[in-house]
């Protein structure tokens, strides 16, 4: 840790580091420059950095180092004439007044918090209410029009109260959605969109720890704790006031009251699927504190030559989790692989499009943000607020978590199936000798936990790669060993740091990847889509006037 510490001070010196030069020579064929590239990890991994937090003295450090190398390598500034896009964030930590307390004429149920359901709000206001509002059973809280799936169908939830269920038909029906894979429709932060979007005052989902894909507890600690949102100019009063869960027991108790069968929660699953009011209804006091701070972007651009209205996005989260409770003595949450790696990666990256003899026909914009960690923030400010048009955006390749595990015959992309980037990933890595596949786990949601995930949502083709794991020197068992290990041992703790021993070798030869699938469509004048089924195609089609 020492050391690292003496080589960011030496980078913040601008002395004799080789990092900040670009007379340094690659000693491979590749294009991405190993020596460079690990010098970067080291100071972004750095204690210095303390941990890059947003709000805290290590963004301000993390920030400024990231413009400085932007400019040393000539990139413009990404926002006007700034580097920088200022995010405004709200942390609220929301209370309820006591319990949820959910009735007709013949009776009452009452949940306690925690134990029995959860609840909290987005709004920024010091107390919210649900008052007197009715309950409607929306099945999966699903709208769907490529699956001819809509659980709202003739529904006025405005001021109304919906439970909806967890996943997506396809888990209990492989003929239905994409199956075991989960679409985005199965995603908990999906359905609370949805029932905004129709209006609805409130929103409860069963919990069900199979397709949740976890335990109560997990909600439960979660749900306890203050949450980071984005601050949107609306004081986010377009969200449902209340949003929560309540466990399956719960739901079962609100059924026997409601007088409807158990039944209702596979009969939800089935194709033609009613939404049924439950004729109950509840209200329910939120408290919250309220904390407002301010977190900043990173962008940097390298305009094109004749296409330069159109962009190409590289995006890597800078942020972390700062400092934290000590684990061994050590309080320093470094998130070196996640994400001094990525960050890292964008750097030079950009360098190696800066060196490009023939130049970049469209224009690149290398954007690190912030605020990964606490909920994709960052990203989901830039694609609400975007600088350049979400039409003109022609892909967004994703780096997050890059591993230090050497070279690999394989490389996973996240979400395979999706787009027409798959082709483009598919031919760089047969350049390699490589082949791609998709995630072990398509069930677990993978495509939709990173960055890349909400251009995406606003219908720009994404690829997010992750490390193979089948190890050209030590083969597949040892490869999944290291993954294992890194998500035991290290993911998310204060473990997560630089060592000069990691074999950069395979994170080389992913950048490499991606920086041939950028150049590829930099010189391009296609717009490479989303493939038949997926979630996002009608989004894209829609902003690009199809
Ligand atoms: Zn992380």
């Amino acid at each position: 840790m020492k050391i690292k510490k003496s080589i960011y001070t030496i980078a913040m010196a601008g002395l004799a580091f080789a990092a900040c030069t670009k007379s340094e020579k690659a000693e491979s064929p590749s294009d991405i420059d190993g020596k460079i590239f690990a010098k970067q990890i080291a100071v972004l991994a750095s204690d210095s950095l303390e941990g890059r937090k947003p709000f805290s003295a290590g963004e301000e450090k993390t920030i400024q180092y990231l413009k400085t190398e932007f400019e040393k390598l000539g990139l413009k500034p990404g926002n006007g004439d700034s580097y920088f896009q200022k995010v405004p964030m709200v942390d609220i930590l929301s209370k309820p007044a006591g319990q949820l307390v959910i009735k007709n004429d013949k009776g009452a149920v009452a949940f306690n918090y925690l134990d029995d359901f959860v609840a909290a709000s987005r709004h920024v206001q010091d107390q919210v209410k649900l008052t007197d509002s009715e309950l409607i059973f929306a099945g999966y809280g699903i709208v769907a029009p490529e699956y001819g799936w809509n659980d709202y169908q003739g529904l006025d939830v405005r001021g109304k109260t919906v439970v909806v269920l967890v996943n997506d038909p396809g888990f209990g029906d492989s003929t239905l959605f994409k199956g075991k894979t989960m679409t985005y429709y199965g995603r908990w932060t999906y359905k609370f969109e949805e029932a905004a979007r129709q209006g609805a005052a409130g929103v409860l989902i069963v919990h069900d720890t199979k397709p949740a894909s976890y335990g109560w507890a997990v909600v439960r600690s979660g749900w306890s704790k203050s949450k980071l949102y984005l601050n949107s100019d609306d004081n986010n009063m377009s969200r449902a006031a209340v949003e929560g869960w309540i466990s399956m027991e719960s739901a079962k108790k609100l059924f026997k009251l409601a007088k409807v069968s158990d039944t209702l929660l596979t009969a939800a699953g089935k194709k033609g699927f009613k939404p049924v009011p439950l004729k109950v209804r509840t209200s329910l006091v939120i408290n919250n504190m309220i904390k407002k701070s301010t977190s900043n972007n990173v962008l940097a651009l390298l305009p094109g030559t004749d296409r330069k209205d159109e962009y190409i996005i590289y995006t890597a989260h800078w942020d972390h989790f700062g400092k934290g409770e000590a684990i061994k003595g050590d309080s320093i949450y470094n998130g070196a692989a996640d994400n001094a790696s990525g960050t890292a990666a964008l750097l030079e990256i950009a360098s190696a499009f800066t060196k490009l003899e023939k130049k970049p026909s469209r224009s690149i914009l290398f954007l690190s943000v912030t605020a990964e960690e606490q909920g994709l923030l960052g990203s989901d400010y830039y694609t609400s607020h975007p600088v350049y048009p979400i039409n003109k955006t022609v892909a967004d390749i994703n780096m997050d978590v890059l591993q230090p595990f050497g070279k690999m015959k394989d490389i996973i992309i996240v979400g395979k199936g999706q787009s027409d980037l798959d082709e483009y990933a598919d031919e760089a890595a047969g350049k390699q000798g490589r082949t791609t596949r998709g995630e072990p786990d398509p069930s677990g949601g993978w495509y939709f936990r990173s960055d890349h995930f909400n251009f995406a949502k606003v219908g720009i083709p994404s690829l997010y790669i992750e490390n193979g794991s089948v190890s050209v020197t030590h083969g597949e068992a040892w490869g999944e060993a290291q993954k294992k290990d890194y998500n035991d041992n290290r993911y998310h703790s204060p473990a997560d740091e630089y060592s000069s021993s990691w074999d950069l070798s395979g994170i080389i030869e992913d950048m490499q990847l991606v920086f041939e699938v950028g150049k590829k469509l930099s010189y391009e004048s296609t717009f490479p889509g989303w493939k038949k089924g997926s979630e996002f195609k009608s989004i894209r089609d829609k902003s690009m006037g199809k």
